[in-house]
């Protein structure tokens, strides 16, 4: 009874302890919030003119499709929006274009008074997603303004970081500005297609330059409205490192013969189970610091209940893995995933077949590799004729920093622009070009200047992708304000 009732006590204690420090969290946040609210004004918040909007309307007319393989790209296309950039940006073009290696990709250079820091890099990707026009309410390819929207292929995935990042150079020019340090702009011809030609080669040519970038900024994260319930304010989540990528084959190789006189198990029998317990037999998981500042950054303005378990990881780390684990978008934050994808046997009704096989598609944190996805496998799987063979791989990105004076810039620009928004780090599930520059650079961050929902988030990639007016301004109030501050 005593012992109970000790544990009892020690219990209410822990938890009254974990309280106090999480009301003081919380109360502590909310003062310096309002505090750099007050002290902050966007030196561009006048910025109002229409040019962008109609720049990037023009934008989505040319079908800047990438695929894997770049012998099916129209790269007409791409010597035609050049032209179009050309004409709307004339002063840029002609100051600032800087002598790039490989054809379809930009750099443009503007020189900053200070020239004695590391530059800046803005970067994008110029290529789109294709869009089946059946699915969509607006041809896709045309750029429709509707109720203050605009509606097209690479609206928001992301010509109009392009163009914004263009506009706020062509209007520093100008007025006769300068940016306060250098800023590179580059923009890669086949992000969406993971392609070789893009800015893989821009990353290689400035590292041949002896080019070393304080920052890089590239798209990824967006200001995102209801990201979590009960936190009112929008989530900014910043990327600061990508997943790995894995394509693993699981092969076996067995005698086949007539399916009417069968000997079970057969290979396809085999590459079923294996599949089956990989399904069940998910990998351990694990809070990498990018996920790890997420949540202390969500528990900061959450309802107590939320952030007593948000703000106190060092006890309640295993409540939240399991909370986490309920869901498919949230466990992947935490996990590395293993998808069966595509599975093949024979290629008859009534033939066993000789060899089945299944892919494995796998997205792997931070601080694993493929040798431990395979090891995992391996062990789930208890099969040791199975094979292995490793299709496609891209290890997960460096981890960049958060804290360090150039992430402390950034995110006060970001509310300069996003008053409201709470800036953290983010675990990117899909890639980027970013990767490609940590090269030449160690604080490498993934963020879209544009404040949307989740509904709105989605049509990325999708049927009716769209960007708001505002965004198109915000977006270009941000790259001004960010290059003469930085
Ligand atoms: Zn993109």
């Amino acid at each position: 009874m005593i012992l109970i009732l000790t544990l009892l006590c020690i219990i209410v204690l822990i938890i009254l302890v974990l309280s106090i420090r999480t009301i003081t969290i919380q109360n502590k946040f909310k003062k310096s919030s309002k505090q750099t609210e007050n002290k902050q004004k966007n030196k561009f918040i006048d910025y109002s003119s229409q040019e962008p909007i109609e720049i990037l309307t023009g934008a989505i007319k040319y079908k800047t499709i990438s695929y894997k393989d770049p012998s099916l790209t129209d790269w007409k296309e791409f010597d035609k929006f050049h032209e179009y950039l050309k004409e709307k940006f004339p002063l840029t073009f002609e100051k600032l274009s800087y002598p790039c290696d490989t054809k379809y990709n930009l750099i443009f250079k503007f020189e900053g008074k200070d020239t004695s820091k590391n530059p800046l890099l803005l970067t994008a990707h110029q290529d789109v997603v294709p869009a089946e026009a059946e699915n969509w309410d607006t041809p896709p390819f045309v750029g429709t303004q509707k109720d203050e929207y605009l509606y097209g292929r690479g609206s928001f995935d992301v010509k109009i970081e392009v163009i914004t990042i263009l506009q706020s150079f062509e209007e520093l020019l100008r007025k006769n500005e300068k940016p306060k340090r250098t800023v590179f702009a580059a923009f890669g011809c086949d992000e969406e297609a993971s392609g070789d030609n893009g800015a893989i080669k821009i990353a290689e040519q400035f590292k041949r330059e002896g080019i070393h970038f304080d920052m890089v900024l590239d798209e990824g994260g967006a200001v995102a409205e209801d990201y979590l319930k009960g936190i009112n304010d929008p989530i900014t989540a910043i990327g600061i490192a990508e997943k790995g990528y894995l394509d693993l084959k699981i092969k076996r190789v067995k005698n086949g013969g007539h399916s009417s006189t069968p000997n079970f198990p057969t290979a396809m029998g085999e590459i079923a189970d294996a599949v089956a317990k990989i399904e069940r037999n998910p990998m351990k998981t694990r809070i990498t610091p990018p996920i790890k500042n997420l949540i202390t950054t969500l528990g900061k303005s959450a309802p107590f209940s939320m952030g007593l378990l948000f703000l106190n990881q060092g006890v309640t780390a295993p409540i939240i893995k399991k909370a986490f684990s309920k869901g498919s978008t949230t466990r992947a934050l935490i996990s590395t995933t293993i998808t069966p994808t595509m599975i093949f046997g024979s290629n008859a009704p009534n033939i066993i077949a000789k060899e089945a096989y299944a892919v494995l598609n796998c997205r792997i944190l931070p601080g694993q590799d493929e040798k431990d996805v395979i090891n995992h496998i391996k062990k789930v799987v208890k099969n040791d004729n199975i094979e292995y063979e490793v299709l496609n791989y891209k290890k997960a990105s460096p981890i960049s920093p958060t804290g360090n004076d150039e992430w402390n810039t950034l995110t006060t620009t970001i509310r300069r622009t996003f008053p409201t928004a709470i800036t953290s780090s983010f675990l990117m599930m899909g890639a980027t070009d970013a990767k490609n520059y940590h090269i030449v650079c160690d604080n490498i961050y993934r963020f879209e200047p544009c404040q949307m929902n989740q509904t709105e988030i989605n049509k990325m990639h999708n049927d009716n992708e769209r960007i708001s007016f505002k965004n198109i301004h915000n977006a270009t109030k941000f790259y001004l304000d960010l290059i003469t501050t930085f």
